[in-house]
């Protein structure tokens, strides 16, 4: 049956939020979990989706890997928005794939089960708009900068993708403008305002040196929480 699995999930998810969102340990039950606890409904203002994890790295230069500073940015992020008074959530804390955790998925991949679950966060944790931190690759070194990807005529998206994009290219001296996209599983399936950062490329010298240092990544956390702010104050 897949709805005692999601339930075991959420209240994982619960205690999480209640108790500074810590992974749950293999073999957890739901006796395991205090019915309080249990009954309790995940909600967040923002849902921080550090992007990759496990043995999916995303994209990567010799050692350094997408997922360790998609994860050290989303960390900054979640930490300056809980001083900021906005409820945040961070959907994973260690470098482990969200698809372990998916039992209830029958799909025998292992991306997929993964994408699910993303998106099963999403819509049970019931967060005002999702954030998922990634980092840029092109070839030949030259392409910098940041990208923000929104589900094309997705309005509540691209304003959110705005807001963001301004904020990052004031950070990084940058002018470009957030992109639709019509074929993203996360952006497509997620049921509030939804976008992909790129946050930089990895690819490019100087951006890598951003994206691997403890100041660049404070910096793009820090215009990313601008950013979302920006939004939740000035969009209806
Ligand atoms: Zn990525």
């Amino acid at each position: 049956m897949r709805r005692k699995p999601l339930a075991l999930l959420l209240a994982c998810v619960s205690a999480f939020a209640l108790t500074g969102w810590a992974p749950a340990p293999a073999g957890d039950t739901d006796t395991a979990v205090p019915p309080n606890i249990r009954r309790a409904i995940p909600n967040a203002d923002v849902l921080i989706d550090a992007g990759h994890g496990g043995i999916d790295g995303g994209t990567h230069f010799g050692e350094i890997k997408e997922s360790d500073i998609n994860l050290a940015i989303s960390r900054k992020l979640y930490l300056l928005l809980r001083s900021r008074g906005v409820r945040a959530v961070l959907n994973r804390t260690g470098d482990y794939a969200l698809s372990d955790d998916n039992r209830w998925h029958p799909s025998r991949s292992r991306h997929r089960r993964d994408l699910s679950q993303r998106r099963g966060l999403s819509e049970e944790i019931e967060a005002g708009l999702m954030v998922s931190v990634h980092v840029n690759w092109g070839p030949g070194g030259r392409k910098r900068g940041p990208l923000v990807l929104y589900r094309k005529g997705d309005g509540p998206s691209a304003s959110l993708a705005s807001f963001l994009q301004d904020a990052l290219n004031r950070q990084q001296s940058t002018r470009y403008h957030p992109k639709a996209v019509g074929s993203f599983y996360l952006l497509n399936t997620a049921k509030v305002p939804a976008v992909i950062v790129e946050t930089g490329f990895l690819s490019h010298p100087g951006d890598r040196e951003m994206l691997t240092s403890r100041q660049g990544q404070t910096k793009i956390a820090e215009a990313i929480a601008q950013g979302i702010l920006a939004y939740r104050t000035l969009s209806p």
